[in-house]
C-alpha cells in the first residue's frame, strides 16, 4: 500500500538517465518528450563546448507529472494500492500480537508490517522512524514556456550545462516539447542566496519571458556520507536517504534503484531471511555509497577550481565520453574518478 499526495508532483527538471531502462521492464516512450544527444557546456555563459552523445547515452527529457503517473500506473497494475493521503505521523506498535507500523494520515490510519520511507528531501517520516536526516542544499528551478519561440523549431533539442555562473555550483537547462526547465544549485560550501536572480538572468539572456514568481526553490539531498538506511521494520530510499549524485544532482535513477532494492529487502524479510533490512543498507553503501564517495571527491575539485576543470576535463572529448558513460550507467565514478582527480590535481601543482 502506498500513501502519497497525487496532486503534488516533485519539483525536478526532468532529465532522466537512460540507465533507468535497465531497472524497470516497461516502456517509457510515451512519457519521453525528447531523447537528447546534443550537449553544450559553457564557461561563464561563453566559451561553448558542444558534444554529441552516442545513441545509447541519449538523455531522456520528461515532465515529472507524466513520468510519475506512468510509474504509478505500473505499480497499480503490479498490485499496489494507492491511498491518496498525506501521512502525519507513524509509530511502531503491537497489533494483535504482531509488530506493525501504524501510520496516521489525513484520510484515516494505515498499518503495515514493513514501511518504506520515500517522502523526499524534506522527509517527515525520517523523524518518525528515528533515523538520521541527510544534509540539504538549496536548488532552484524555473519552467519557461518556449512554445512560441519559432527560431528554435528546426534545431535538434539540446541540453546545456553552465559552469562558472554559480559559485561552487552548476546551472543546467533541459528542453521539453513546449517548455525548457532550468535548474541551478551550489554543490559545495554555502547556499547561493542569488540562485533565483541567476536563473532569471539566464532565461532573459535567451529572450525567454520569465518572472521571479515562477521560480521554485527546493532542497537537494546530495550524498554526503553513508549512514544506516534501515530501522525496525523500515527502510529509507531516494532523497530521504540522501541519494543524489554530488557531481550532477541526478537523483531519479538512485531513487528508483533504491526503491527496487528496498522492495527486495522487504520480500526477503517477509520470507524470514535474517538481517534482510541491514543487508539493504549494506548494498546501498557498497553500490551508490562507494560511487558517490568518488563523485564527492571529484566534485571537490570540479566546483572549487571550475575554470581549470573546464579547461582540463570538459574541453577534452575523452573526459566527456567517460562522463556520459557514467551518467547512463555503463561506467561508475569509481571507474574514472581516481584518474580524473590525479590529472586535475597535477595541473593544480605549480609545475603541473
Ligand atoms: C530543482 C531540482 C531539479 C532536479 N532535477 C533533476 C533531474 O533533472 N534529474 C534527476 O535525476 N534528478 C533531479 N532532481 C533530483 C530528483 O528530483 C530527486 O532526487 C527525486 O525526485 C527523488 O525521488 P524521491 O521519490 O526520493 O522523492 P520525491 O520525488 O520528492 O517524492 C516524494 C513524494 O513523497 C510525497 N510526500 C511527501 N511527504 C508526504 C507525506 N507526509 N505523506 C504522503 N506523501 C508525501 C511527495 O508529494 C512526493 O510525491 C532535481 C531536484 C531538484 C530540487
Amino acid at each position: 500500500m502506498i500513501a502519497g499526495n497525487p496532486q503534488r508532483s516533485s519539483d525536478c527538471t526532468g532529465g532522466v538517465s537512460p540507465g533507468v531502462a535497465h531497472l524497470l521492464d516497461f516502456d517509457f516512450t510515451s512519457v519521453i518528450e525528447h531523447t537528447v544527444r546534443d550537449v553544450q557546456y559553457t564557461w561563464k555563459n561563453g566559451d561553448p563546448v558542444a558534444i554529441r552523445l552516442d545513441e545509447a547515452q541519449a538523455m531522456w527529457m520528461v515532465r515529472r507529472d507524466r513520468f510519475d503517473a506512468l510509474l504509478r500506473d505500473h505499480a497499480i497494475k503490479a498490485g499496489a494500492i494507492i491511498k491518496p493521503a498525506t501521512a502525519t505521523g507513524a509509530v511502531l506498535g503491537s497489533v494483535e500480537g504482531e509488530r506493525r507500523w501504524m501510520v496516521q494520515t489525513d484520510a484515516g490510519s494505515l498499518s503495515a508490517q514493513y514501511a518504506i520511507v520515500a517522502d523526499g528531501a524534506c522527509s517527515a517520516a525520517i523523524n518518525w522512524i528515528g533515523a538520521a536526516r541527510p544534509a540539504l542544499r538549496l536548488a532552484a528551478m524555473l519552467d519557461v514556456d518556449t512554445s512560441l519561440q519559432r527560431s528554435n523549431l528546426n534545431a535538434p533539442p539540446r541540453v546545456e550545462f553552465g559552469l562558472g555562473q554559480i559559485e561552487n555550483g552548476l546551472l543546467w537547462c533541459f528542453p521539453k516539447q513546449a517548455t525548457v526547465s532550468i535548474g541551478a544549485a551550489t554543490f559545495l560550501g554555502h547556499d547561493d542566496p542569488q540562485l533565483a536572480d541567476r536563473l532569471l538572468a539566464y532565461a532573459q539572456a535567451r529572450g525567454w519571458h520569465a518572472q521571479r514568481s515562477d521560480i521554485r526553490q527546493r532542497p537537494l539531498t546530495l550524498w554526503s556520507g553513508d549512514h544506516p538506511l534501515h530501522r525496525d521494520q523500515a527502510v529509507i530510499v531516494g532523497d530521504a536517504a540522501g541519494l543524489s549524485d554530488p557531481v550532477t544532482g541526478e537523483g531519479l535513477r538512485p531513487a528508483i534503484d533504491s526503491g527496487l532494492r528496498a522492495a527486495e529487502a522487504i520480500i526477503a524479510a517477509l520470507n524470514h531471511q535474517p538481517n534482510a533490512l541491514a543487508a539493504y543498507t549494506k548494498t546501498i553503501h557498497q553500490t551508490w555509497g562507494v560511487d558517490f564517495a568518488w563523485a564527492s571527491r571529484l566534485a571537490q575539485i570540479l566546483y572549487r577550481v571550475p575554470g581549470l576543470a573546464y579547461k582540463v576535463a570538459v574541453k577534452k572529448p575523452i573526459a566527456n565520453k567517460l562522463m556520459a558513460q557514467v551518467l547512463c550507467g555503463d561506467l561508475r565514478y569509481s571507474d574514472i574518478a581516481g584518474k580524473a582527480i590525479a590529472k586535475l590535481s597535477k595541473k593544480l601543482l605549480p609545475w603541473g
